[in-house]
């Protein structure tokens, strides 16, 4: 796997990131002029891959660039409010338009995710893509399909990465509300509110500009956490209640939904936003996960504490990823065979499971 990047230590406990000099000043050199940019997100989009994109369609539009932004299928409607949302164009909506986009763009940027694969039924639209593909992601082990690379898992979110990224072409001066609504977004969704992935002091820093420019991080958090339905709180209350299984000589906790439990509670998209993390939430617990039946197949979340990667659990046995605390995959049997075969997984892999996290 190429390197594309390190952390360059500056002191005690500020890392930055320093991208390779060659690869931002091909990007500089190109963004010179006047392109037609697509941007894209990662299937079932979250507030990092959203805010990225939304943050970067901004600062590019204001350098004179024409600029789409593609996401591959609904996000949830607590980030309606993000500036631009509203033009985001959903591919499971408006297949035409993507691809019209696509075929009219000569540069794609790919926001938070690592492999064309994650965009889902969009992912073999992006491979015919006829100009040069860029990512900006802090995902592990990012996939060969991609011309630039902007690319650290040490980095809290996409979002601070597009900071650097602004930074790194001279550009920080060109960041507004609107950016810095969007990449504050990023930070707080993907670093649970400041409670992971956040242990280095430069994503402080990054926050305290974005702070500068004007935006109002409480606000943000309650158009983002405190907007719940009545039947999406309904769904936690009955998720905690009646679906939760804790298997404590594993040190882990599942919660399933069935696609009738969906159902009886009015299912909308990100309603089980967050919901994996309840799980953890107790003390001798190290993974959490949490199912859901959904296309006809079971959606899954895994988060750990401590040392125990998720990322090798999805990518080994659920045909996923994501990052060593917090991942994703599928299983395509029933449910009842998915719990089955999550046990036995996690039987084979115990002793890896049996530790106390402490100071
Ligand atoms: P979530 O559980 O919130 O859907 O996803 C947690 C993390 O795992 C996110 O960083 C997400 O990008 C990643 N992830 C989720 N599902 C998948 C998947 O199917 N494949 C891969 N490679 N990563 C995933
Ligand atoms: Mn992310």
């Amino acid at each position: 796997m190429p390197i594309r990047g390190k952390y360059l230590s500056l002191c005690a406990n500020i890392f930055r990131f320093m991208f390779d000099s060659h690869e931002i000043e091909a990007v500089h050199k190109s963004l010179s002029v006047p392109q037609k940019i697509v941007l894209v997100s990662h299937k079932n989009p979250d507030g990092d891959t959203i805010g990225a994109s939304l943050a970067m369609m901004h600062y590019l539009r204001k350098k004179g660039h024409e600029v789409t932004a593609l996401v591959p299928n609904k996000f949830p409607s607590f980030y309606n409010w993000l500036p631009g949302a509203g033009e985001m164009i959903i591919f499971d909506q408006n297949a035409a338009a993507v691809r019209a986009a696509l075929s009219a763009g000569n540069l794609l940027i790919c926001l938070d995710f690592n492999a064309l694969n994650r965009t889902g039924n969009m992912s073999s639209d992006l491979e015919n893509f006829s100009g040069k593909k860029i990512v900006i992601d802090h995902h592990l082990e990012p996939s060969e399909e991609f011309d630039y690379y902007f690319c650290s898992s040490a980095a809290s979110s996409t979002g601070e990465l597009v900071y650097e990224f602004v930074e790194a072409l001279g550009d920080k001066a060109l960041l507004g509300m609107n950016e810095a609504l969007a990449l504050y977004t990023c930070i707080m969704t993907d670093t649970g509110s400041f409670s992971y992935n956040c242990n280095h002091g430069r994503t402080y820093h990054i926050v305290a500009e974005l702070i500068d420019i004007g935006i109002d991080a409480a606000n943000v958090h309650k158009l983002v956490y405190d907007t719940y339905t009545e039947s999406r709180l309904r769904l936690l209350g009955f998720a905690l209640s009646s679906r939760l299984l804790v298997w404590e000589n594993l040190h882990t906790a599942v919660i399933y939904l069935t696609r009738e439990d969906l159902k009886k509670f009015d299912y909308q998209v990100g309603d089980t936003e967050g919901l994996v993390n309840y799980g953890l939430s107790m003390g001798k617990i190290n993974l959490a996960v949490l199912l859901t039946e959904k296309d006809n197949q079971i959606r899954i979340s895994f988060r750990s504490k401590g040392d125990f990667s998720v990322n090798r659990l999805s990518r080994d046995f659920f045909n996923g990823g994501g990052h060593k605390n917090a991942s994703g995959g599928i299983s395509k049997t029933s449910m009842e065979n998915t719990i089955a075969n999550l046990k036995k997984v996690l039987s084979q892999l115990k002793g890896e499971l049996d530790y106390t996290v402490s100071l």
